[in-house]
């Protein structure tokens, strides 16, 4: 790794102008009583305290593309849009830690050129986390609040300055031109005691050893009654197949395909969006069938592949980000769950 650098608070602006010369840059920002990555016009608008935000950055390789234009037998493929390469700016830990996951499988068995095509087109400078919200377990998985891979630069706050510890040679040519000090040997200690410090701040944990396992052993424990048609765990209502906790979720990547007809049935489009587990026609086949029509069934589905045990090739794919548990109108804790499944 390049020796690291420091640059100060108020040069951040500086930083930003010139990070969007070559970038469509995006970063955290307060919106009412949350935060969100929007395009970044000033630095005055980062919020660098932020805890998380309520769409991860999942959203910038996984939103709706228009794949292709039909007309009669013939179609065509949409050109790209894309002009300018996009920089997500303050990526905490576990955003990264998903977005990783979400590289692996890309490329795992079949290479997907629709996120491909995004994902190389964008850069990364991560931030270690040290504002962690009450619904943050990050820390028990190992997914944060720090991260030692996957980012071009890597911004830790260290009070009136920022250590920037480089990443990749593109994270490299960002700082090149500018004029940034050395940093020391007590700058990385000051890192080191922020992560302590942020290390002492998580309320939530979660065991992940095994849970896959007992996830898919007791497919009749009562926490799936629970939690999908009873409530009562932890003080949860049943699950109301709202999918917020799928949309929310970095992890979450099933999509769907469809074609889209215009009024002639000769025309339309096809597109490519985001589906979710926990909604009623994920599993839905011809003549009506649907292999997953109680909801308890497919929360448990979403649960246990949160938990590694659906297949996806992971040992989990919950990164420990919280946001499922902040989005769900029925309070339903996936923290919880995995208590109930230990027996805990
Ligand atoms: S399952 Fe919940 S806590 Fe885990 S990564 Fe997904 S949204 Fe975050
Ligand atoms: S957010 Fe809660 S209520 Fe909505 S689908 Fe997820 S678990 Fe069910």
């Amino acid at each position: 790794m390049k020796p690291a650098k420091k640059l100060m608070k108020e040069e951040l602006g500086q930083f930003v102008d010139h990070l969007s010369k070559e970038y469509l840059v995006y970063g955290p920002v307060a919106r009412r009583s949350d935060f969100s990555f929007q395009e970044i016009d000033s630095a005055e608008d980062l919020r660098f305290d932020y805890t998380t935000t309520t769409i991860p950055p999942k959203k910038f390789f996984h939103h709706r593309q228009t794949l292709l234009r039909y007309s009669g037998e013939d179609y065509s493929e949409l050109e790209s849009t894309l002009e300018k390469r996009f920089l997500l700016l303050g990526v905490h830990s576990c955003d990264l830690n998903a977005i990783l996951r979400h590289d692996r499988l890309f490329t795992r068995q079949f290479h997907d050129p629709y996120y491909l095509k995004l994902r190389r087109n964008s850069a990364i400078v991560a931030l270690i986390c040290t504002h962690i919200g009450n619904s943050c377990f990050c820390a028990s998985l190992g997914t944060g609040p720090t991260i030692r891979e996957g980012f071009d630069l890597l911004l830790t706050d260290l009070g009136n300055e920022y250590l920037i510890e480089v990443g990749s040679s593109e994270g490299q040519r960002m700082i090149e031109e500018l004029n940034l000090q050395k940093a020391n040997s007590s700058d990385l200690e000051k890192k080191e005691e922020r992560v302590k410090l942020a290390l002492t701040q998580f309320v939530k944990s979660m065991k992940m050893d095994g849970l896959n396992q007992l996830a898919l052993k007791y497919l009749d424990h009562e926490v799936w009654s629970l939690i999908g048609e009873k409530g009562g765990l932890a003080g949860c209502f049943a699950c109301l197949s709202c999918g917020n906790c799928s949309l929310v979720c970095p992890t979450c990547y099933c999509f769907e395909v469809a074609d889209i007809p215009e009024l002639s049935l000769n025309q339309g489009v096809r597109i490519r969006e985001l589906d979710s587990c926990q909604l009623l026609e994920y599993a839905e086949v011809a003549l009506g069938g649907n292999f997953r029509r109680d909801r308890k069934a497919r929360v448990r589905q979403w649960m246990t592949c949160k938990f590694g045990g659906a297949g996806g090739g992971f040992d989990s794919s919950c990164v420990g980000c919280g946001r499922c548990i902040n989005a769900c109108p029925s309070h339903i804790d996936i923290t919880e769950v995995a208590k109930s499944l230990r027996g805990e």
